[in-house]
């Protein structure tokens, strides 16, 4: 195919993988250890800003409108022909200490690999197509701080408060690098402005690796809520305490560890999912039966409804097993985030242009948490999965085809390319 008969029919534009390849090579150097071979590129460090600035100047080498908001969000934009409701794409830069080179990175670079295709063919969208990489996406100050920002979800007293976990606020941070914390308000935007957002992610789980298939639709991103829970018995010796006289707290735990598979069944859906990933035994000495554990509880689940359920049937074990063990229990409840849905034309519209694109391709949710989430109560959203091999995430050892990677970059061009189009009927909202 020549030139130009490209611009005469976007339908036949591709992304180049090799651009792609060296975006993720370069970016994927800045913050990057050289003995654990993880990046560490958790935001607003110095090597977060490396890689906004990085990204800003690729925007620019790419003939695309570089801009940052007020919440450091990085920006590249292919001006439309009308004043229409743009289209967002994009992921986040920043990572979880020791990460791989895919995980946010890859949607941010395919983005723009997409914008950058439309701009050399000489493409000009009827409506402006913008890519957008979010701040602190992985949570160092509390997680999707760049797409609440756009969404209008901040406020002064949080911004005030902000810390990490070794106490770092997020304030002195910002004004470390010559930005003011507040400045983040200032990202807000309307939402009649803004008609989509798109996103392609790694899947972080191993369902594409196992079926074989370059890219996933997702059709529901998972909804969680987290609890710090608490048994208190009591602390005694473990040798002169009889067995049936004991306020064992870990035992309390045990009987509930093994009742989560029962409550999942009773309760949850196919998509349920719950996890213990931390507990702590006290006072922790093996000869003392031990009065008090503290664990985490992650649930998760596709449907609100279901996530209630859940709950309530967790907050029911956990009291039976705290009267019949002689303990005392309570719980925290440390984050709630509501699932979303995909949008229905949305996800009809990947399906058809994977179709088109002769892509195998499988309709799915997703198991973790993404921008999308936060933008999904504000704009239709849509999300693309591309396999993990071997399911690995948040690891060095987290990769994807290049092949996979491909064509989930040629199906995010012809989404972006037909969504772009002033004739698509868009869901209005
Ligand atoms: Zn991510």
């Amino acid at each position: 195919m020549n030139a130009s008969s490209i611009t005469d029919s976007p339908d036949g534009l591709r992304v180049n993988l090799d651009r792609i390849k060296s975006d993720i090579r370069e970016l994927s150097e800045i913050g990057a250890h050289g003995e654990d071979r993880g990046i560490y590129r958790m935001a607003f460090t110095d090597a977060d800003m490396r890689g906004k600035r990085w990204l800003t100047e690729r925007i620019e080498q790419a003939d695309l409108q570089a801009e940052t908001d007020g919440a450091l969000n990085v920006s590249g934009v292919l001006p439309g022909t009308s004043d229409l409701p743009r289209i967002l794409v994009g992921s986040h830069i920043d990572t979880v200490p020791c990460a791989g080179a895919l995980d946010g990175a890859l949607g941010v670079v395919v983005g723009l690999e997409c914008l950058r295709t439309m701009r050399d063919a000489g493409v000009v969208p009827d409506r402006t197509v913008e890519l957008i990489a979010f701040s602190d996406e992985e949570g160092r100050f509390g997680g999707m701080f760049g797409s609440q920002a756009v969404c209008g979800q901040l406020n002064p007293e949080r911004l005030a408060t902000m810390s990490d976990l070794s106490g770092v606020r997020l304030q002195d941070e910002l004004r470390r690098h010559g930005h003011d914390a507040f400045s983040a308000l200032d990202a807000a935007r309307d939402p009649e402005s803004i008609a989509m957002y798109l996103e392609l992610h790694i899947e972080q789980g191993p369902v594409l690796d196992r079926l074989g298939k370059p890219v996933g639709v997702v059709d529901e991103i998972t909804g969680l809520f987290t609890w710090s829970v608490t048994l208190r018995g009591e602390a005694n010796h473990a040798g002169t305490t009889p067995m049936d006289m004991r306020h064992d707290a870990f035992m309390g735990l045990a009987d509930f560890a093994h009742e989560i598979p029962r409550i999942v069944d009773e309760n949850g859906s196919a998509r349920s999912r719950a996890t213990i990933g931390k507990a702590q035994i006290l006072p922790g000495a093996a000869n003392t039966v031990p009065g008090h554990v503290e664990f985490s509880l992650d649930v998760r689940d596709t449907s609100e409804t279901v996530l209630d359920d859940l709950s309530s049937a967790c907050r029911k074990a956990l009291s039976a097993i705290a009267r019949r063990r002689n303990l005392m229990f309570e719980f925290e409840q440390k984050s709630y985030l509501p699932p979303v849905a995909a949008d229905g034309q949305v996800v009809r519209q990947l399906t058809e242009s994977a179709r088109q694109l002769g892509l195998d391709h499988q309709q799915m949710p997703s198991g973790a948490a993404h921008d999308a989430q936060i933008m999904g109560r504000m704009v239709p959203v849509g999300m693309i999965f591309v396999p993990s091999k071997n399911g690995q995430s948040h690891s060095p050892a987290e990769w994807t085809a290049w092949s996979d990677i491909e064509a989930g970059g040629n199906l995010m061009l012809q989404a972006i390319l037909q969504f772009a189009a002033a004739g698509h009927p868009l869901t209005t909202h």
